[in-house]
C-alpha cells in the first residue's frame, strides 16, 4: 500500500517541547511530511548535500490500514533539518523544507498492532554511535494515540496506507555522515541505519 501522506504531531512530550523553547499544545499540533519521503525497513539515511544539520526525532509510527483502522506500527525517524525549521519559525514560514525532503522520514518495518491499548506504555529509545540519545515512554504523550488518531480523521482526508507519527521524547540531536543510528520500541521492534550525505551536484560547464 502506497504511503500518501504522513500526518506528524509536533510538541506531543512535553520535555522535548520545553527543550526546544516551545511552548506545550493545548490541542495536538499536526504538521505534513509528504508520503514520498518515507523509507521503510532501508539500511541506511542519505541526508541532502544542503542540509547543515539534520537532527533525528525517534518516534512511534502508526499505518492506517484500508478500513483506516490502526493495524500496524513501527519505529520511524522523523528527520529534521534543524536550521532551517528554526528560520522558518522566525520567519512564519510553513516547515516543508525541514520537514519534508527525500529520505525524511526513515521507518522501520512494522509490527501488527492488536489493540490501541497496546501502545499506550511502550518504551522509546535511540542511539548514536552506540550512544544513548532519546529514552522516552508513550505514556508521556501530550494527546495519546486514540486522541491523535480521532482529532486527525475528523479533520483530515487519511487515507489507507497513510502514517502517523506521534511525536519526539527530550533528546533530539544532530546526525553526521558516517553516523550508526539504532532506534528501538522495546519488545516490538528495532532498526538501525548508516547515514550517509549526497555530494552536491556538479556545477553546469
Ligand atoms: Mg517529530
Amino acid at each position: 500500500m502506497v504511503i500518501r501522506n504522513i500526518w506528524a504531531v509536533g510538541r506531543n512530550y512535553s520535555d522535548h517541547a520545553k527543550e526546544l523553547g516551545n511552548d506545550v499544545p493545548s490541542q495536538p499540533m499536526v504538521f505534513l511530511k509528504a508520503g514520498s519521503c518515507a523509507t521503510v525497513n532501508s539500511p541506511e539515511i542519505w541526508l541532502p548535500h544542503w542540509a547543515h544539520d539534520v537532527h533525528h526525532e525517534v518516534e512511534l509510527a502508526l499505518k492506517f490500514g484500508s478500513h483506516l483502522q490502526v493495524i500496524e506500527a513501527a519505529v520511524a525517524l522523523d528527520l529534521t533539518e534543524r536550521k532551517y525549521q528554526t528560520e522558518a519559525k522566525k520567519a512564519g514560514h510553513p516547515w516543508t523544507l525541514a520537514k519534508s525532503f527525500h529520505n525524511a522520514a526513515a521507518v522501520s518495518a512494522f509490527f501488527m498492532v492488536r489493540k490501541l491499548e497496546d501502545l499506550k506504555d511502550l518504551r522509546l529509545r535511540l542511539w548514536v554511535n552506540d550512544e544513548l540519545r532519546q529514552d522516552g515512554r508513550t505514556s508521556q504523550m501530550i494527546f495519546p494515540p486514540e486522541q491523535v488518531i480521532s482529532y486527525i480523521q475528523e479533520r483530515f482526508p487519511v487515507c489507507p496506507g497513510d502514517l502517523l507519527l506521534t511525536g519526539t521524547p527530550a533528546g533530539v540531536g544532530p546526525l553526521r555522515a558516517g553516523d550508526r543510528v539504532k532506534a528501538e520500541i522495546e519488545g516490538e521492534i528495532t532498526h538501525t541505519w548508516v547515514v550517509h550525505q549526497e555530494k552536491p551536484p556538479a556545477p553546469k560547464e
